[in-house]
Parts: structure tokens; C-alpha cells; sequence
């Protein structure tokens, strides 16, 4: 049976005081999901120690939306994955296409990112996916294949029994607009089946997320999907109520 996740993606949003509402309403609406799923929040560094706190006694699990690809050094303004690890982290989102696209990360620095979180114990949740104008040029399977070789060809296909993957089409994230059931089933597929191709164990396994404007209302429907495990979640992550649906949909 394949793990099943909803992980919520705060992006740079929250403050001490809404913070602490939201997670005590989480800890109070999110049931206990069973022992193949469950839910974790990511979030700003400077937050992780005061989530730590309020979460550890609970099943939901927390981490990072980055982590730095060095160990340590003179890198000025960088976390690394040890440090994450000091805050208990679970998991480090790595490649979100806003850190592509707004940070200029290219898929070798992903990669990087990805082995050093996995070296340091912590799950990279990594993130694939398409822009618009890939979609229309018919690249979507193109684009796709080579963000996720980039990190097979450093890190060996045997690293995803440890590792989450999300396909976010870029065109679905905070837009309101999300891919239906179908176009990412159709997606997902294709990327369980290209793992396949080297190691049928490893793709059977896998936990892959969607993302992209899930909600309440649509999470149902998108998780009902064959190859669809879960979600990675931005806005509707910072409504409890939403948050606490979304999770709840993923028992069924
Ligand atoms: C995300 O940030 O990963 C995301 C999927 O955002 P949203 O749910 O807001 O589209």
C-alpha cells in the first residue's frame, strides 16, 4: 500500500499569532488518518521552531519549502538540511516551480538540493511540472522527464523509496485553475510508468502528490485518482477548515 500525504506549502505567508491559531485548530480538526496517511505542514524557517513545539506531541509532521544544496560554509542567507534536522523536520520541499522560475533554480541545482536533504534523513518532496506555454508546445511529458532525471541521473532511481514526488503544472498554482482528475491522473501516470521503466518496485511505491488549486471541494475527486496519493497544498493550506477537509480527504 502507498503512503498517501497531504502536506500544506505556506510560502512566505503567516506571523506568530496567526501561526498559532491555525495549528491549534489543525491539531484540534485533523483526525487520526492511519498508518498510510498522513499530513504535514511547510513553512517559513524563522516558524520552525515554535511548529516544532506545537506539533511534536501530535501526527502531523512539519519541514521546509527549501533547503540549501551545501553543507555548511559562506553561504550567506542558506539553511541547510542539518539545520533543518535540529527543528525534528520531516520534510524539505525541493524544486517548487516558484523557486525555478523566481530564483532561477535549475534542475541540476534541484537535484543537489534533493541529495542533500535525503543525505541529512529528511523526505524532499519534489516538485515537477509544466508552464502554460510548455502545455500548449506539447512539452508537458518533455519537461517533466527531465526534471525528474536530473535527480535520477545524480541521485540513482533507488533514492525515490525516499523521497515524495509532486506534479504541479505551473499554470494550476495559485491561479484558481486546477488540472481535472483526468489531465492529472494523466500526468501522474506518466510519471509512476517513466520510474517503472527502471525499477517497477520503486514506481509502485512512490507517493506522488498534485498541486495546483486543490480545495476542499475538488481534493475528493483528485485523490480518488489511480496514481494520485495526496496533495501539496498552498492557499487553502492557510484555512483550517479547508486544510482539515483536504486532509480528511484523503482517507477515503
Ligand atoms: C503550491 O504552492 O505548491 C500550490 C499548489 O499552491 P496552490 O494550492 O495555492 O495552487
Amino acid at each position: 500500500m502507498r503512503k498517501r500525504l497531504v502536506a500544506g506549502n505556506w510560502k512566505m505567508h503567516g506571523n506568530l499569532q496567526e501561526n498559532s491559531a491555525l495549528l491549534n485548530a489543525l491539531v484540534t480538526g485533523i483526525p487520526v488518518l492511519g498508518n498510510d496517511a498522513s499530513c504535514a505542514v511547510c513553512v517559513p524557517y524563522p516558524y520552525l521552531a515554535s511548529v516544532q513545539s506545537k506539533l511534536q506531541d501530535t501526527d502531523i509532521k512539519w519541514g521546509a519549502q527549501n533547503v540549501s544544496q551545501y553543507e555548511k560554509g559562506a553561504y550567506t542567507g542558506e539553511v541547510s538540511a542539518s539545520m533543518l534536522n535540529d527543528f525534528n523536520c520531516t520534510y524539505a520541499i525541493v524544486g517548487h516551480s516558484e523557486r525555478r522560475m523566481l530564483f532561477g533554480e535549475s534542475s541540476q541545482v534541484v537535484a543537489e538540493k534533493y541529495v542533500a536533504a535525503q543525505q541529512a534523513g529528511l523526505v524532499p518532496i519534489l516538485c515537477v511540472g509544466e508552464t502554460l506555454e510548455q502545455r500548449d508546445s506539447d512539452i508537458t511529458e518533455q519537461v517533466i522527464d527531465e526534471q525528474l532525471k536530473a535527480v535520477t541521473t545524480l541521485a540513482g532511481v533507488n533514492s525515490l523509496a525516499k523521497a515524495v514526488v509532486a506534479y504541479e503544472p505551473v499554470w494550476a498554482i495559485g491561479t484558481g485553475k486546477t488540472a481535472t482528475p483526468q489531465q492529472a491522473q494523466e500526468i501522474h501516470h506518466f510519471i509512476r510508468q517513466g520510474i517503472a521503466s527502471q525499477d517497477a518496485e520503486i514506481a509502485a511505491g512512490l507517493t506522488v502528490l498534485y498541486g495546483g488549486s486543490v480545495k476542499a471541494s475538488n481534493a475528493a475527486e483528485l485523490f480518488a485518482m489511480a496514481d494520485i496519493d495526496g496533495g501539496l497544498i498552498g492557499g487553502a493550506s492557510l484555512i483550517a477548515d479547508d486544510f482539515i477537509a483536504i486532509c480528511k480527504a484523503i482517507r477515503s
